[in-house]
C-alpha cells in the first residue's frame, strides 16, 4: 500500500550514459522480463526464443530447475515442483490452513512465521523460490543487455498487501536485484498503452491469466494513476476452462471423471492444447487413448468451445459490474478497456468484452507482454534514462474503515476503495448524562454488527467535562496515510480533550480473507438491515428510558403525585419489557413513542421549571450539570 512515486528527487541523469535497467512480471503462472532499447520496449526471450518463462521451480536431485523443464516435471516429481507460489507470497502459516488443499507440496511443521516448502534440496520459502525465478529473468536480461542491470521494476497485483508486497522485494533482494519500485500490474498494463499519456479519463485493466482474475479501474488525472478499485477472483483463469474442455472431451467419449493421475495431466494438456488451437483454427479434432488400449475421438469447433467457455466470462463480467460500482462509474464511462493475460487471446471472450463496455479493446500488444513492457518503460525512466515522465500511482483501501457505537454496530467512516491517502470525520455524542470517558472500538468489514467485522482497535477518550447526553460534541478523524497506515483521533470540541491510536489495518489480511468477508457481506444484507434498524431502535428505546429515570431521579417527587409518577412508571416498565420481547423494530418504535406520550406532560412541566429557575438567576450549565 504504498505511495509510488516514478521520479526519484534530486536525481541528475548523466546524458551520456545509458543505465541498464529491467520491467520483470513475476505471474502466477508465467514470467517475463523486458527492457527499452533504442526507445523501444521488447521482451526478451531465453535462448530457444521463448519469451514467457513457466513460474515453476524443480528441486532436482542435480539442482534447481526453473521453466518449461520443471512444469514438464511437475507430474512425476509432484513435492519437489513449486508451480503457483505467487499465492504463497507473503503469507503466513495461518493463511495455508485456507489455501492448504489446493496445494501440492509438503510444509515443514515448524514453529515458524513463514511457512517453509519441504523438498529434497532443504526446506525452501516462497521468497526463495521466487528468487530463483527472478535469477533466471535477470540473467537473461544481463546477457541480452551485455552488462550487469543497475535496477529492476517488479509488478504486483494491485490488491497485493504489505506483506506481499514486501516478500516481492525480498525476493528480488535475495537474487540480487536493486528494485527501483514494485508497481502494479493494471498501471503497468495501461503505460505500456501509453495511456499515461492520452487523455484523462477512466480506464479497465481486464487480466485474465491461467488461474486469476483481476480487473481493476484505474484513472488519469493530473498525470497521476489512480487505482479507483480493483475486484477479480483469485481462483478463475483459464485453468478453469481447461477442466470445462475435458469435463466434455470425456463426456462425449462416455467416459467417467476419475482417470489415472497421467492420463487427466495428458487430457488437460490436450484440452489446453485445443482451446488455444481454436483461436486460429474453427474447428479441431481431438482423442484419448487410455493405458489399458482404449481410443476415443471427436472435434471442438468454435461454436461449442463457446458454450464451454460463457460460463467463465460470465462470472468475470460479474465482478466487472461490482467493480464498476465499488469506483462509481458506468461502463459508458470506461475511455479504454486493455487486455492483458494469455487468455484474454480468445476471439470469443474479446468480443464478449467489448460488448460489456460497449467498446472494442485494445489488443494491438501481445495480452502476455503488455505488463512486462509497462514494467520495462517505468524501470527505464526510473533508473534515470528519461526524465520527463512522472507518474505518481495511489492505492485504495480494501475493506471499509468504521467504528462501534452504540447497540454493537458499525459507523463506517471510510468506504472500501476509498483511494488513499484520504482523511474523514465525523462527529459524536454522549449517550448518558455526565458521561466523561468515551470508549472507541475501531473496526474494518463491510457487515453492520461489529461482531461481524475485524477489530483492529480500541481506545478511550476521558476527560469529557460532564454534560447532558447528546451535549458534548466529539470528532472523530480516520487518516489513512500513503502507507496505507490509519490514524484515529478523537477530539471533544468544547474542552479540547484528546486522543489518538495509530493501526494497520492491511496487516495480516490476506485477499482470500477481504472476499470473504466481502462476500458475506452481500449474503447477509438483508439480514443485516433488519438487525440495524432494531439494533438503533433499542439505542432509542434505552435512550428514552435513561433520560426519564435521571428525570425522575432528580425531580419526580416534586413535579409529581403519585398517581402520575405511577402511570409513567408502569409505561416505562411496559417499554422495557418491550426492549426484552420486541424482535422487530416498527414494534419498539411504537413503544417508545407510547411512552414518550404517556410523559409529555411532565416533559413539558420540567421545561417550564428550568426557564423559571435559569430566570431566578441560576447558570445554565450549572443546570447541565446537575440535570
Ligand atoms: P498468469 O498471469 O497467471 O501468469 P498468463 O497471463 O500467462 O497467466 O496466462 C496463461 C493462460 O492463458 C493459460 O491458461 C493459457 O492456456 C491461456 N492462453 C494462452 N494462449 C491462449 C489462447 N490462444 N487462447 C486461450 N487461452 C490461451
Ligand atoms: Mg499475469
Amino acid at each position: 500500500m504504498a505511495l509510488l512515486q516514478i521520479s526519484e528527487p534530486g536525481r541528475a541523469p548523466a546524458p551520456h550514459q545509458h543505465r541498464l535497467a529491467a520491467g520483470i512480471d513475476l505471474g502466477t503462472t508465467n514470467s517475463l522480463v523486458a527492457t527499452v532499447r533504442s526507445g523501444q520496449a521488447k521482451v526478451l526471450p531465453d535462448a530457444e526464443g521463448n519469451y514467457l518463462l513457466p513460474s515453476v521451480v524443480r528441486y532436482a536431485p542435480e539442482g534447481i530447475i526453473v521453466g518449461q523443464a520443471a512444469r514438464e516435471a511437475a507430474v512425476e516429481d509432484p513435492l519437489n515442483t513449486i508451480a503457483s507460489v505467487k499465492r504463497l507470497m507473503g503469507r503466513g502459516v495461518e493463511d495455508l490452513k485456507h489455501l492448504g488443499s489446493q496445494l501440492p507440496y509438503a510444509f515443514v511443521d515448524a514453529d515458524t512465521p513463514v511457512p517453509r516448502i519441504r523438498t529434497r534440496l532443504g526446506a525452501v520459502s516462497a521468497v526463495e523460490v521466487s528468487a530463483e525465478i527472478l535469477r533466471v529473468l535477470a540473467r537473461r536480461a544481463k546477457e541480452a543487455l551485455g552488462g550487469a542491470l543497475d535496477g529492476v521494476v517488479i509488478t504486483v497485483p494491485a490488491y497485493f498487501d504489505e506483506a506481499q508486497r514486501q516478500a516481492t522485494k525480498d525476493a528480488a533482494r535475495l537474487a540480487g536485484l536493486r528494485v527501483l519500485r514494485l508497481i502494479n500490474e493494471p498501471t503497468a498494463a495501461a503505460v505500456a498503452y501509453g495511456l499515461d499519456r492520452a487523455a484523462e479519463g477512466v480506464h479497465a485493466i481486464y487480466d485474465l491469466g491461467g488461474g486469476t482474475f483481476d480487473i481493476s479501474i484505474l484513472r488519469l488525472r493530473r498525470g497521476v494513476f489512480e487505482v479507483m478499485a480493483t475486484g477479480g477472483d483469485s481462483s478463475l483463469g483459464g485453468d478453469d476452462l481447461d477442466r470445462a474442455i475435458a469435463a466434455w472431451m470425456l463426456k462425449q467419449a462416455g467416459l467417467e471423471q476419475d482417470l489415472d493421475p497421467a492420463s487427466l495431466r495428458r487430457l488437460l494438456r490436450d484440452a489446453r492444447r485445443l482451446k488455444e488451437g481454436l483461436t486460429e483454427a474453427e474447428a479441431l479434432p481431438w482423442e484419448i487413448r487410455l493405458p489399458d488400449g482404449r481410443q476415443f475421438q471427436g472435434t471442438l469447433d468454435r461454436e461449442m468451445l463457446h458454450q464451454l467457455v460463457d460460463p467463465l466470462i460470465s462470472k468475470t463480467l460479474s465482478a466487472c459490474r461490482r467493480t464498476l460500482r465499488d469506483a462509481g462509474v458506468s461502463p459508458d464511462q470506461i475511455q479504454a478497456v486493455v487486455l492483458v493475460g494469455g487468455s484474454t487471446r480468445m476471439p470469443w471472450i474479446r468480443t464478449r468484452v467489448g460488448e460489456f463496455f460497449g467498446k472494442e479493446p485494445l489488443v494491438d500488444l501481445d495480452p502476455d507482454q503488455v505488463v512486462a513492457i509497462g514494467a520495462a518503460r517505468q524501470a527505464d525512466v526510473l533508473v534515470g534514462n528519461r526524465s520527463e515522465e512522472d507518474l505518481l500511482l495511489l492505492d485504495v483501501i480494501p475493506l471499509s474503515l468504521g467504528l462501534e457505537t452504540m447497540g454493537g454496530l458499525v459507523e463506517r467512516i471510510i468506504p472500501r476503495n476509498t483511494t488513499i491517502p484520504v482523511a474523514r470525520a465525523q462527529e459524536f455524542t454522549t449517550f448518558k448524562d455526565g458521561q466523561t470517558a468515551m470508549r472507541i472500538h475501531v473496526v474494518q468489514g463491510e457487515r453492520d454488527l461489529v461482531k461481524d467485522c475485524r477489530s483492529l482497535a480500541h481506545f478511550t477518550l476521558r476527560g469529557i467535562p460532564p454534560m447532558v447526553a447528546g451535549a458534548a460534541r466529539i470528532l472523530v478523524t480516520f487518516a489513512v496515510d500513503a502507507d496505507g497506515l490509519l490514524q484515529v483521533t478523537a477530539v471533544e470540541k468544547h474542552s479540547g480533550v484528546k486522543a489518538q491510536v495509530e493501526v494497520k489495518p492491511s496487516y495480516g489480511l490476506t485477499d482470500r480473507e477481504i472476499e470473504s468477508m466481502l462476500r458475506d457481506s452481500l449474503d447477509h444484507a438483508q439480514e443485516d438491515l433488519h438487525l440495524r434498524r432494531l439494533r438503533e431502535q433499542q439505542v432509542e428505546a434505552q435512550r428514552t428510558l435513561e433520560a426519564l429515570r435521571s428525570a425522575l431521579a432528580k425531580d419526580g417527587d416534586q413535579l409529581l403525585d403519585d398517581q402520575e409518577r405511577n402511570r409513567i412508571r408502569a409505561a416505562m416498565a411496559q417499554l422495557e419489557q418491550q426492549l426484552q420481547s420486541a424482535s422487530d423494530a416498527q414494534t419498539l418504535q411504537a413503544a417508545t413513542e407510547a411512552l414518550e406520550k404517556t410523559c409529555a406532560f411532565y416533559v413539558e412541566r420540567r421545561m417550564n421549571q428550568s426557564i423559571q429557575q435559569a430566570m431566578a438567576g441560576r447558570k445554565l450549565e450549572e443546570l447541565g450539570r446537575d440535570l
